[in-house]
């Protein structure tokens, strides 16, 4: 059995970043770690015990390149271009420091736009290692407050695992295999039903559950469900590197060390996404789909694939290690059955059309379209080259379920991932006159309501949509609310929230002077401060909220001096 290649087969600059906050270092999240659509670019570092405002300090010297304001994503953060060809990210803040908040409050009250992206000139705002560029927070799609750190290739913008740029981290703690899993590489039951058959097999000591596994001839590969940490109650951290040999050669290698930024998404073909999605489980596939084009997997004979033939037994190893260079590994045996006829792939049903639906075989290499025709209306889905990873049996049908009397469209099923968008053309066959209020919504697999805003183009509503599922058109008609409203001296804070389709807009006025917000979607609240240069003997500001099918509702409230 070999030994385990060396992790790092480029050279970094190992002595130009610093980590960017004082203290000890702890993560709650590591680099190439699975999160929902996406690989975590980054590293989270955890912020005095999970709280904001702790001091965020420039990682090495360069100059402030972009600074970003969102709701979303990395909510506020800072980009620092470094002279060695390198890029530094901090997300998430809570509050930007010294000249770079100067800056950016002066660029929200001159373009009076509370979210933007700003590119400031080369020579504004130059840093020195260690200067205190901001204070972490909680901002935009964060789950907790802490800071995510991120180090780019800046001409490529790939994210790049930061501890390859010699940052001590402390790791007390070994990898730990879990549980294989053993797929069946049956296509017809995968194209039919999007799902491969699988076998779990948990691990028992140095062993799985089952040392041999006897199983039918046919087309196999596996998968695995791991965990790491770095300390006792530390979080749950991914694990970079792993092999798969089997009958003492490499079939497979995962080797995550740089994210382009493209694949984000694309962790929904490096895992099981139907077992995630279905059964919240988390299993990484010891092998590559047709549509995965990911660069992770850098020594793979078959794709990772194994034939298993009758009467032979295949020896499989598997060993991870983390970057750290803690191990673990298993072994057990695999056997093909005497006797048996391998199990192998059926062609797909081709094109039909049924009573309520319509099957169509789908590509992840071509455009593909689906048409559900009715008498009342239709809805007809594209689905472009390069949104599948995989070949699919494509089913659009009307379900037998309504939602508030409205037709359901079952577009495929949530458990087949996309890699971008699809586009839903819904076509009323009567005239109506508020097809500006359409909203499509998609039902997520627990019920929950998900606006997929759209637009009319005089005869259809067009919206786009990021996973398959559950359809209905509905109709906002309500403008969003606000309660809770205080306001004293300079600050003001309410809660905002839309019915259906979501807030679009919020715009804050001191009579016809535009005043920042900030608005956090995680907890509904809209707060601000009002410039002191404002303030006058009686102040009324003017709360003019918009959701995206353009209902608007007016709130005039008075701030206590
Ligand atoms: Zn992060």
């Amino acid at each position: 059995m070999g030994k385990v290649e060396p992790a790092k087969t480029k050279t970094y600059p190992t002595r130009f970043f610093a980590w960017p906050v004082k203290g000890e270092i702890d993560l709650t999240g590591n680099f190439g770690e699975i999160r929902t659509n996406h690989f975590h670019s980054g590293l989270d570092i955890r912020t005095n015990r999970g709280q904001v405002g702790v001091p965020v300090y420039a990682s090495g010297e360069g100059y402030i390149t972009r600074i970003n304001v969102s709701t979303t994503g990395y909510g506020k953060a800072v980009y620092i271009c470094h002279p060695n060809g390198y890029t530094t990210v901090y997300g998430h803040l809570m509050l930007f420091a010294g000249e770079i908040q100067a800056y950016t409050l002066q660029q929200h009250y001159a373009q009076k736009r509370a979210q933007f992206e700003l590119y400031p000139d080369t020579n504004l705002l130059k840093v020195k290692r260690g200067d205190l560029i901001a204070y972490s927070g909680n901002t935009g799609g964060s789950a907790g407050p802490h800071l995510h750190f991120e180090i780019r290739d800046t001409k490529t913008s790939d994210a790049l695992n930061p501890l390859l740029f010699g940052l001590k981290l402390k790791d007390y703690a070994k990898p730990f295999i879990k549980e294989i899993t053993l797929f069946g590489l049956d296509a017809s039951n995968r194209i039919l039903t999007g799902t491969y058959r699988q076998s779990h097999f948990l691990r028992k000591g140095k062993n799985i559950s089952k040392h041999n596994l006897v199983v039918s001839p046919g087309n196999y590969a596996f998968g695995a469900d791991w965990a790491d940490y770095l300390h006792e109650g530390g979080f749950r951290m991914g694990i970079p590197y792993a092999e798969l040999w089997v009958n003492n050669q490499k079939i497979f290698t995962q080797k995550i060390e740089r994210l382009a930024f493209n694949d984000w998404r694309m962790v929904n073909c490096h895992l099981d996404y139907p077992m995630q999605e279905i059964k919240n489980k988390r299993i990484i596939k010891l092998f590559r789909d047709d549509g995965n084009t990911l660069d992770f997997y850098p020594e793979t004979i078959n794709k990772g694939k194994l034939r298993i033939e009758a009467g032979k037994t295949y020896q499989v190893k598997l060993r991870i290690k983390d970057f750290a260079e803690h191990q673990d590994s298993i072994e057990f045996a695999v056997l093909g059955k005497i006797g048996n006829s391998p199990d192998d792939p059926k062609e797909a049903v081709l094109s039909m059309q049924t009573e309520n639906g319509v099957h169509n075989k789908f590509y992840p290499n071509k455009n593909n379209e689906i048409e559900l025709k009715g008498e009342l209306e239709g809805l007809k889905v594209i689905i472009p080259k390069g949104v599948l990873y995989d070949t699919i049996h494509f089913y659009m049908a009307k379900s037998k379920q309504t939602q508030n009397e409205k037709t359901i469209w079952e577009v495929m099923n949530s458990s087949i991932p996309v890699h971008d968008s699809l586009t839903l053309i819904y076509t009323p066959k009567q005239a109506i006159n508020i097809p500006h209020h359409y909203v499509m919504v998609r039902l997520s697999s627990s019920g929950a309501k998900k606006p997929e805003p759209g637009k009319w183009n005089g005869e259809s509503y067009i919206a786009k949509a990021k996973m398959l599922g559950q359809f209905y058109i509905d109709v906002d008609m309500e403008a969003p609310i606000m309660t809770n409203f205080s306001g004293k001296g300079v600050k003001f804070q309410a809660m905002v929230s839309d019915n259906l389709s979501g807030l679009k807009e919020i715009r804050v006025f001191l009579d016809d002077q535009w005043i920042l917000t900030e608005y956090d979607p995680k907890t509904n609240i809209m707060s601000g401060l009002i410039p002191d240069v404002y303030l006058k003997e009686d102040n009324t500001i003017r709360i003019i909220l918009t959701d995206n099918c353009g209902n608007s509702s007016v709130f005039n409230q008075t701030i206590q001096r």
